[in-house]
C-alpha cells in the first residue's frame, strides 16, 4: 500500500457532507475510498445536509466566493478550506443567436467548457474535486481510466498538487490527447484494448496497489464535480433554471450530476421550482444509452464502440440505466448521430458561434440539430447545450473536411486574383445551394 497519512490540510468546521449511500438499496457507508454497496452492487452516492445548506448558504455567499467550482465548495464532498484550486469552472454561457436562428430557435445557450481550465474539458471539474478528495484521504499516488481527457486533466492537476500520477488510455487515442497527458510526465499506460478493458484493468489495479483511482474508488467523489456544470448555468442565467437541456453521455455521469445539481439547488431554495427537460447525445458507433432509450428498456445492453467520437465512447457505461431514467421522468430524449454529422456538427458551431469543439461536441451539436428538426425541441424553450471538450485536440476528425489557405506570392495583384477566384467559388457553391 502507497496510502499515506494525509497531510495536515485544514479542516472546515463545517462540511455538509455526511457520508455515502447506495444508489440502489440505501445501505450507508462512511466517505471513504469506496464506491460499490457491499449488499447489492449499486453504486454510492454522496449525502449531505441540506437542511444545514438551506440555511448557511445563499446566492449572495456563492456570489462572494472564489470566480471557480469553489464557491459552490459546500455542495463538493470535501473537508479541506483549502482545495486544489487550477481556475476550473466558471466557463462562458454564450447566448448563441446565430446558431439559434440557423436551427429555429429562439434562446439558445452554448455552456463553454472548451475553455475550462486547465486542460479544455469538463473533465477539470471532476478531477480538481477527487484530487482534492484523494489528498484528503491520504493517497500519494493517483489514477484513471480514460477516453482521453480525463487523462489530460488527471496529469495536470496531480502535477499541480505533486501527487505521483499513473493513468491509463485505450492505446489509438487521438495524438493531441496523449500529447496533453505526457507533457505532465505522469506514467503513461496504453492499453491494447478499447475503453471497457481499461476499465477493467484498472479495477483490478485499483484492488492491488491501494492507489486513488479518479473514476474508480474516487468515483463518488469524483462524480460530483459534475454538478457545478448545473449550478454555474442557474447562476449564470440569473438564478433560473433553463427550460430543456443537451449534453453529450458517455458513462452517463455528467448528465445524471446535471440533473442532480438543478434539484439540490431547488432543495435548499437557491432557486425557483420549474420542469426541466434533459436530453443526451450519443455517436451512433457506441451509443447503447440512446438504444435502450430508443426501445423503451430499463437496462443496457453493451456495445463494442466504434466512433470518431473517441472521448464518450464507452461501450458498457455505468450510469446508463440512470441517464435513461431522467431523460423518461422529464420528457426529454436521448439520439444518436452518425460520424459525418458529427463532423458537420463540429463546423456548425464553429461557423456559427466562433467555438471550435472536439467530437463530443459535434456530436451534442448534431443531436440538437436532429432533435429540433423532429419537433423534439420547442423553439420557444430556454435551450442550453453543454460544449465538454476543445476542438484542437481532435484536430484529426475535422481533416479534410475545412478547405485550404489560398497560397500566395507576396505581391499585391496575386492577392487581388486569389481573392477574386475565392469569391467566385463561394458563389458558386452559393448557387449549388440554391439549385
Ligand atoms: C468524459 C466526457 C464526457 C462524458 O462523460 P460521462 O462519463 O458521461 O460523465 C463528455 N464529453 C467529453 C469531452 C468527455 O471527455
Ligand atoms: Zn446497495
Amino acid at each position: 500500500m502507497t496510502q499515506t497519512l494525509a497531510p495536515s490540510c485544514s479542516r472546515s468546521t463545517a462540511a455538509m457532507f455526511t457520508g455515502l449511500k447506495c444508489k440502489e438499496c440505501g445501505a450507508e457507508y462512511e466517505a471513504k475510498a469506496v464506491h460499490v454497496c457491499e449488499l447489492c452492487f449499486g453504486p454510492l452516492e454522496v449525502v449531505y445536509d441540506y437542511e444545514a445548506l438551506r440555511q448557511t448558504v445563499t446566492r449572495e455567499s456563492i456570489e462572494k466566493g472564489p470566480n471557480s467550482i469553489w464557491r459552490y465548495r459546500q455542495f463538493l464532498p470535501v473537508e479541506t478550506d483549502n482545495p486544489i484550486d487550477v481556475g476550473t469552472g466558471m466557463t462562458p454561457l454564450l447566448q448563441a443567436n446565430r446558431l439559434a436562428r440557423r436551427l429555429g430557435l429562439k434562446r439558445l445557450y452554448i455552456k463553454n467548457d472548451a475553455v475550462n481550465m486547465p486542460t479544455l474539458s469538463f473533465k477539470d471539474r471532476v478531477v480538481s474535486v477527487a484530487l482534492t478528495r484523494a489528498r484528503e484521504l491520504g493517497f500519494s499516488t493517483v489514477s484513471c481510466a480514460s477516453t482521453g481527457n480525463l487523462a489530460n486533466s488527471t496529469a495536470a492537476i496531480a502535477a499541480h498538487a505533486g501527487l505521483d500520477c499513473c493513468v491509463f488510455i485505450p492505446a489509438d487515442l487521438e495524438a493531441g490527447k496523449v500529447l496533453g497527458t505526457l507533457i505532465y510526465a505522469p506514467t503513461v499506460m496504453a492499453v491494447q484494448g478499447n475503453y471497457d478493458q481499461v476499465n477493467r484493468l484498472c479495477s483490478e489495479v485499483a484492488n492491488t496497489h491501494g492507489w486513488g483511482f479518479v473514476n474508480i474508488n474516487l468515483r463518488p467523489y469524483y462524480s460530483e464535480g459534475s454538478k457545478t456544470l448545473g449550478y454555474e448555468v442557474i447562476e449564470q442565467l440569473g438564478w433560473e433554471l433553463p427550460d430543456h437541456i443537451v449534453a453529450p453521455l458517455a458513462s452517463g455521469s455528467l448528465f445524471t450530476k446535471i440533473h442532480k445539481g438543478f434539484q439540490e439547488f431547488v432543495k435548499v431554495g437557491l432557486v425557483e421550482e420549474k420542469a426541466v427537460r434533459f436530453s443526451g447525445a450519443q455517436a451512433e458507433g457506441c451509443s447503447p444509452i440512446a438504444q435502450a432509450f430508443r426501445e423503451g428498456r430499463d437496462f443496457i445492453t453493451p456495445v463494442k464502440p466504434n466512433t470518431i467520437a473517441k472521448s464518450i465512447a464507452i461501450g458498457n457505461p455505468a450510469d446508463g440505466v440512470y441517464a435513461v431514467e431522467i431523460a423518461n421522468k422529464t420528457n426529454g430524449n436521448i439520439e444518436s448521430v452518425n460520424d459525418q454529422e458529427i463532423v458537420e456538427g463540429i463546423k456548425l458551431l464553429a461557423e456559427t458561434e466562433g467555438v471550435f469543439t472536439e467530437t463530443a461536441g459535434g456530436t451534442t451539436i448534431a443531436t440538437l440539430k436532429k432533435l429540433v428538426e423532429a419537433g423534439k425541441i420547442n423553439p420557444d424553450e430556454t435551450t442550453v447545450v453543454y460544449i465538454t471538450g476543445n476542438g484542437l485536440k481532435t484536430q484529426e476528425a475535422v481533416q479534410g473536411y475545412i478547405g485550404e489557405p489560398l497560397t500566395i506570392e507576396p505581391k499585391l495583384d496575386a492577392f487581388e486574383r486569389a481573392l477574386e477566384r475565392a469569391q467566385t467559388l463561394d458563389r458558386l457553391e452559393w448557387q449549388q445551394v440554391l439549385v
